[in-house]
């Protein structure tokens, strides 16, 4: 035995357990009956392509870091002979911690979501996108064996035949220098996968845009002349190793060359047939974004944008454009068909534009290069600008960068105007990223007027279909001044309010804003085309009035003076003031809220975000209007027991109830639903005739803690008094 074979059993293997859910995940790719295997090595390649990403970025900073391997490239060894299929990066490697942690006891969100979506029925050729497209090694694999070097670790292998557990060992057998080798030791029925052929098939199909030299290792047969005695050497050596013949051939004879052998020559040489290894490179192709727009077909687009984002689907648009003069970049822009299932949750790696320097590849996620609302495009930019060692704190104030983020926002909006042209596409468009729009009108001050114009909303007059703000202002009435808007939880609940009762009824449409971001959105459009967009649920609601309905409102105003004032007393700091509503038809009132605090949708909002600031809560609340309409009969008699009697004892438990249901119809939620109620019990006992009885008069106004109630043996003591 060799000392190095010595030195290699001697490291002891540790074994580790896979975290639960990893090993759920591997035992239904094992176990799913699936026939599109071949996906695996798009994987595992898209993996080494990373990997060789993050060492060419951190020499950019450090050229040392090469040292250990300098040239960067995927070596893929198919060997028939131990049928196994060996992927070879010279990329950064794990450390034993990233080999413990990345492979097996760290889950990621991605792993259960792809279960989630394997079981709701998505296909298993989806899993890169989840960020656990390694463990694809075990379609075509039962074991897989992973050798890694990283510049800041000895050499360590990991192994696993599934089964819930892996080991990691120290590494002593031939070392890498730097990288990562993968062997999958593939499962008997799998072998086409270790074939020349298919894989450089495969490699075609899904990896040919990898920025990197992928080489295939090939066995190749030259010709290779011998004289006579060692055809016969070579005879006897075969036929000892009991292996296939060589082909022993004679050369051809008649050709220019041969003519000038002596004819002695001619008969003694003979010529066989050697194998030998070469390497081959599968993806000589030059860069997509380098070549004309012209020669590249919408496949060729499609091919590349799967293999930059590991999506299994085609994009829905695509632009491919170049900028000269001043400043020279290239840039290929690509917007999904699906957002992501994390779009909202990690932003961090999302920002998927790759940043190239004259064709060098230099980051994976330039997040400068995109604002944070259009997360969703992907696509890559290659600059003659910008040096090659640039570093991420230079690219932060790179005024290059901020020249070539204005042109890419600039060319995303021409391409989502592009979708709109096509009402189907951007609808589809639409389900997908409406909300980066809307984010995009809140964060992006200088685009914000062409980005209104991709909004779409369902409205009172919509029907089914979404429509512009566009569409809404060509529909106005002529004495229309205003775009008419609510915000609220959802289509039925906006739909049946009682603040659109008027407006509706009066021929005017209104915009339906049920999306949580509405509201911010909205606070930041302030107007569409010169026309103010008014919340109907906040104060100043103006609706376009003839000389009849402005002379009633004022004699109305002057007749509910009085009852306006009283309500407010009672209702003292609960309500601002108390008006008269110019928007209810069969409410008797409604509460708006003032200008420029919360809507009641948005301290819904607030109220459901769990990590608010609290701070915020008292001075932004919603500071309440109780709004009363004058044709209603509730309104009319209570005004009436008010005029003949200010004091009348129901009248402030009537005015609470009242204001406490407009709370509720306006879509407030009650502090203290407990006092609501028992109003409404006192209410249906006098519907029912109950007399009330005085020891059941507790609890006047809020609700009192329990602590401070009588205890219950008092309290029938103090009945019986009574
Ligand atoms: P991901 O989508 O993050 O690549 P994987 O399950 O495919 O998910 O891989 C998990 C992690 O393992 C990677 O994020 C990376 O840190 C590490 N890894 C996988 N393959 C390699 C490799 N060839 N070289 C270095 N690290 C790798």
């Amino acid at each position: 035995m060799s000392t190095e074979a010595q030195q290699h059993q001697e490291a002891e293997a540790e074994t580790f357990a896979f975290q639960a859910e990893i090993a759920q995940l591997m035992s239904l790719i094992i176990n799913t009956f699936y026939s599109n295997k071949e996906i695996f090595l798009r994987e595992l390649i898209s993996n080494a392509s990373d990997a060789l990403d993050k060492i060419r970025y951190e020499s950019l900073t450090d050229p040392h870091k090469l040292d250990t391997c300098k040239e960067l490239y995927i070596k893929i060894i198919p060997d028939k002979a131990s049928n196994t299929l060996t992927i070879i990066d010279t990329g950064i490697g794990m450390t034993k911690a990233d080999l413990v942690n990345n492979l097996g006891t760290i889950a990621r969100s991605g792993t259960k979501a792809f279960m989630e979506a394997l079981q709701a029925g998505a296909d298993i050729s989806m899993i890169g996108q989840f960020g656990v497209g390694f463990y694809s090694a075990y379609l075509v694999a039962d074991r897989v064996v992973v050798t890694t070097k990283h510049n800041d670790d000895e050499q360590y292998t990991w192994e696993s035949s599934a089964g819930g557990s892996f080991t990691v060992r120290l590494d002593n057998s031939e070392p890498l220098g730097r990288g990562t080798k993968i062997v999958l030791h593939m499962k008997e029925d799998q072998a086409e996968y270790n074939d020349e052929k298919k894989v450089k098939e495969i490699v075609k199909k899904h990896s040919q845009f990898i920025g990197y030299p992928i080489k295939l290792v090939v066995e190749k047969e030259r010709d290779k002349e011998i004289s006579d005695d060692e055809a016969d050497e070579e005879q006897k050596q075969e036929d000892k190793t009991e292996q296939e013949q060589p082909k022993v051939e004679e050369i051809e004879e008649g050709s220019d060359k041969e003519e000038a052998e002596t004819e002695k020559d001619k008969k003694k040489k003979k010529k066989i047939k050697e194998k030998y290894k070469d390497e081959e490179e599968l993806n000589k192709t030059k860069p997509l974004w380098t070549r004309n727009p012209e020669d590249i077909s919408q496949a060729e687009y499609g091919e590349f944008y799967k293999s930059l984002t590991n999506d299994w689907e085609d994009h829905l648009a695509v632009k491919h454009f170049s900028v000269e003069g001043q400043l020279e970049f290239r840039a290929l822009l690509f917007i999904p068909k699906r957002a992501p299932f994390d779009l909202f949750e990690n932003k961090k790696q999302k920002n998927a534009i790759k940043l190239y320097v004259r064709r060098v590849f230099i980051m994976e996620n330039c997040e400068e290069l995109m604002p944070d609302y259009l997360n969703f495009i992907k696509g890559v930019v290659d600059s003659e600008d910008l040096p090659l060692n640039i570093s991420r704190e230079m690219l932060q104030q790179s005024k290059i960068l901020k020249v070539i983020r204005k042109n890419l926002v600039k060319k995303c909006l021409e391409l989502i105007e592009e979708i709109s042209e096509d009402k189907d596409n951007y609808k589809k468009f639409y389900e997908q990223f409406g909300k980066n729009i809307k984010l995009g009108i809140h964060e992006d001050s200088t685009n914000r007027k062409k980005l209104s114009d991709f909004l779409r909303f369902y409205t009172s007059s919509s029907g089914d279909e979404m429509t512009s703000l566009k569409d809404y202002v060509a529909r106005m009435k002529e004495n229309q001044k205003d775009v008419y808007f609510i915000t609220g939880e959802s289509r039925e609940v906006v739909a049946s309010s009682a603040f659109v009762e008027k407006v509706k009824k009066r021929g005017f449409e209104v915009v339906y804003m049920v999306d949580p971001i509405d509201e911010y959105c909205v606070q930041q459009l302030k107007e569409y085309e010169g026309k103010k967009l008014v919340s109907v649920t906040k104060e100043g609601l103006e609706l376009p009035e003839d000389e009849q309905e402005k002379k009633k409102r004022e004699s109305d105003a002057e007749k509910y003076e009085n009852l306006c004032k009283v309500m407010k007393d009672i209702l003292d700091k609960k309500v601002e003031k108390v008006t008269i509503s110019n928007r209810l038809v069969s409410s008797p009132c409604c509460i708006v809220t003032s200008q420029y605090g919360w809507s009641a949708n948005m301290e819904r909002i607030m109220k459901a975000q769990a990590l608010r600031d609290t701070s915020t809560m008292g001075y932004m609340a919603a500071k309440k209007h109780l709004e009363i309409n004058p044709d209603h009969s509730i309104i009319k008699s209570l005004k009436s027991k008010v005029d003949m009697d200010k004091n009348d004892k129901s009248v402030k438990d009537l005015v609470n109830l009242l204001f406490e249901t407009s709370l509720l119809s306006s879509g407030f939620s009650l502090d203290h639903p407990q006092t609501h109620a028992e109003r409404i019990f006192r209410m249906i006992k006098m519907g029912l005739g109950i007399d009330e009885e005085e020891g059941e008069q507790v609890v006047e106004e809020e609700a009192k803690p329990v602590e401070d109630m009588p205890p219950l043996e008092e309290a029938s003591r103090m009945e019986e008094v009574d």
